[in-house]
């Protein structure tokens, strides 16, 4: 069962209490999106764009945020970028798209920041990589003008540690360290102290800074599971800011989806995590909103939050005589999701929705009545009809060549009577229509 704003209200069987954290908010114009305290896990992405060509992150940002995002961050890598920051929150505005834009800086982001003050406005947060300040007493000085910024424009940040650029005088600091020790730990364990080291002791510097502590967000990523599930677990140990997980450098396709999903289930199954973002690398041509709603799906199959209604099929098997249920189920499952930005409002608690396809009558029957609404399609050897179940009874039964459209305008009418507003629950004209039992 889900609450209105998509938390679990029963959490999962053997999922551990939240970890307690500050709550962060990052704020566009009427828009607060709360990181940690007592909020949801938050879905976030990036673009792929550059961001100097507006038009093109303006579609790619709207995208993201219409999949669901509820940050988006683009990087700010140039003063062409820098200065392309406000039209393209100007241009966001003007259609709607109210998303809060996180601002990726690396190497020079205090120069950005300070010189194009119209960007540090549009920008709801920034992510500073304390490994990619410069060094020294300019690394310092670099720093503290980005928190200085951050401070002036009430925005969060996120000290964002990486494994691939982290703070090589910290890594050496603590290699020597260790090589005094009496029994030295393996440079592995070096490495993941460093990562959890540079992440607290940025925040440290950004609070005597002068920047609260409910203004700050943490992440260390590295690209190997069992390395972000200790790092994260030591993290969590040691500071309560929010925490950023995301497995940096995933991959491509299924490595990169399974990778996260394991990495970010066990945390969040612990309780740690406040925010994620799935490092996906598209396929060529891919859409950049697959790292959206994979990140929705790890959240959802933990009964963590609810995004967009599920279809629960059966795989296949030699019972099943033509791919009709599989065509059927990932016709549904689009349909479902390209109708949630209409339904998200229209129909609360539709998130929650399940509805089974299934492929024969062994398990289709049973798993439709345990759905909300489900179909048995037949098998092998079956009589060609495909009973539809509602609410766990048995409704209607489906045959002839127009079964996928009559049982999506079931599902529709379904909706609207069960999430709709007494004027939208009106009889359902297709179950009258077709074959009943
Ligand atoms: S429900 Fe039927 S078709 Fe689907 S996997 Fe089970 S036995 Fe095979």
């Amino acid at each position: 069962m889900m609450s209105e704003d998509g938390i679990a209200a029963d959490r999962p069987v053997g999922a551990g209490s939240r970890r307690s954290t500050r709550g962060v908010r990052v704020v566009w114009g009427e828009r607060v999106v709360a990181i940690g305290g007592d909020a949801p896990v938050v879905v976030q992405s990036m673009t792929n764009t550059d961001t100097a060509d507006v038009i093109a992150t303006v579609v790619q940002v709207r995208e993201l945020a219409q999949a669901g995002s509820e940050l988006v961050r683009i990087t700010v890598n140039t003063p062409q970028a820098a200065e392309a920051v406000p039209e393209i929150r100007e241009r966001l505005d003007a259609i709607g798209v109210d998303v809060p834009l996180v601002g990726d800086f690396h190497y020079n982001g205090h120069k950005l920041l300070t010189r194009y003050p119209d960007c540090a406005r549009a920008l709801s947060k920034y992510r500073i990589n304390p490994g990619n300040i410069g060094a020294g007493s300019r690394r310092e000085d670099n720093f503290a003008q980005m928190i200085e910024v951050a401070r002036e424009h009430s925005r969060p940040v996120r000290i964002g540690v990486n494994w691939g650029s982290l703070d090589q005088q910290l890594l050496a600091r603590l290699m020597d360290e260790n090589a005094r020790r009496a029994r030295p730990l393996d440079a592995r364990e070096v490495m993941r102290e460093a990562l959890v080291t540079s992440a607290l002791e940025s925040a440290a510097a950004a609070e005597s800074l002068g920047l609260g502590p409910d203004a700050i967000v943490l992440s260390t990523k590295v690209s190997a599971v069992q390395d972000l599930i200790a790092v994260y677990r030591r993290l969590s140990e040691r500071a309560d800011y929010p925490l950023h997980l995301g497995l940096t450098e995933a991959g491509m396709g299924s490595k990169g989806i399974v990778a996260s999903t394991a990495a970010l289930s066990v945390l969040l199954q612990e309780g740690i995590g406040d925010t994620i973002r799935i490092s996906l690398t598209p396929e060529p041509g891919g859409d950049r909103t697959r790292e959206v709603i994979v990140g929705q799906e790890i959240l959802q199959s933990m009964g963590l939050r609810a995004f967009t209604p599920q279809v629960v099929a059966c795989p296949g098997c030699g019972r099943t005589s033509s791919t009709f249920f599989q065509t059927l189920a990932d016709r549904i499952q689009r349909f479902l999701r390209e109708q949630m930005p209409v339904w998200r409002a229209r129909y609360p608690g539709v998130e929650s929705m399940q509805v089974a396809v299934m492929g024969c009558v062994v398990n289709g029957p049973g798993e439709s009545r345990h759905a909300d609404i489900g179909i048995s399609l037949p098998g092998s050897g079956e009589a060609p009809v495909a009973p539809v179940f509602v609410d766990g009874e048995r409704s209607v039964t489906l045959k002839g060549a127009q079964i996928a459209e009559e049982f999506q305008a079931i599902v529709e009418s379904y909706v609207a009577r069960r999430y709709g507003t007494a004027l939208e629950q009106a009889p359902t004209p297709q179950a009258s229509a077709a074959g009943s039992d």
